[in-house]
């Protein structure tokens, strides 16, 4: 997988040169994912100079952005610039998306291998160890590395395509095995999981098929609902909410009432069995 390149952003703040050399690379988040930051979020605090901070890159599953070069310093790391600092002056700094999807991981990896091909073999850090900071939350390190270094652990490797798909029993209700397969047809990550979702109002919409052991909270938004939304032309907040809830009745021709229910799962799992959304 290759991620695509955005160059035509330039922060607002960064020094020139790197009279002390290059000899690490710092990993951040944007910012607390229950914010529900985004990649044109974290571009535009950086081009604005709002925050007087900045970073050599802003990275999520497919795209980076290259905000400094990396032969300038980026006011990343708050740990000063101009008296040998270890994180602005010497490190290469990427914000990375907070949700740390696996596409997220993946090409961080790659770009954490591609800097490694120019730079050399850079050890990563946390922001947190140059100064007194959250950042970067939980990310996981050593995941990222193991990715740029070709090992990535075979949890998020495709499955092999030899696999027959699982035909889905029409039964109406939304558990693992149909999420699953949903990941497949849709070309997510696969782990039959709806992830970073909120708690439905049942007022304004309702999910009353979706199995619970198959959801998990945080309003960070999921990687397949995003994938969904953006084949039905939604807003991509991941978010199996009221609007991407009517956006699917309508797509699949059931009543749209904003509840995730037996109805539109039959009608759900029916088009899966086709192989197909
Ligand atoms: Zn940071």
């Amino acid at each position: 997988m290759a991620y695509e390149t955005l160059t035509q952003y330039t922060a607002a703040c960064y020094t020139s040169g790197r009279p002390y050399g290059i000899t690490s690379i710092t990993i951040h988040w944007w910012d607390d994912p229950s914010r529900h930051p985004t990649f044109e979020g974290a571009i535009s605090t950086f081009t604005s100079g709002s925050r007087r901070t900045s970073a050599h890159y802003v990275a999520e599953a497919g795209r980076v952005a290259c905000l400094v070069d990396p032969d300038d310093r980026a006011w990343a790391c708050g740990d000063g610039v101009g008296r040998n600092s270890g994180g602005n002056d010497r490190s290469i700094s990427i914000e990375c998306n907070p949700r740390q999807s696996d596409g997220d991981y993946e090409t961080i990896g790659e770009l954490i291998r591609d800097l490694r091909g120019v730079y050399g073999d850079l050890p990563l850090h946390p922001h947190r160890h140059w100064t007194s900071t959250d950042c970067p939350g939980t990310y996981d390190l050593d995941r990222l590395d193991r990715i740029a270094r070709g090992s990535a652990p075979a949890e998020s490797a495709p499955r092999p395509e030899t696999t027959a798909p699982t035909v889905l029993e029409v039964d109406g209700s939304c558990g693992p095995l149909t999420i699953r397969r949903w990941q497949e047809v849709m070309g997510t990550s696969v782990d039959g999981k709806i992830s970073g979702q909120l708690v439905p109002d049942c007022r304004t919409y309702w999910r009353p098929a979706l199995v619970d052991s198959c959801v998990t909270y945080g309003g960070y938004g999921s990687e397949l609902i995003r994938r969904v939304q953006a084949q039905l032309g939604q807003g991509q907040d991941g978010l199996l909410g009221p609007g991407t809830i009517r956006a699917i009745q309508a797509h699949l021709g059931v009543a749209q009432d904003a509840s995730f229910g037996p109805a539109t799962v039959r009608a759900l799992q029916t088009r899966l069995n086709e192989n197909r959304f």
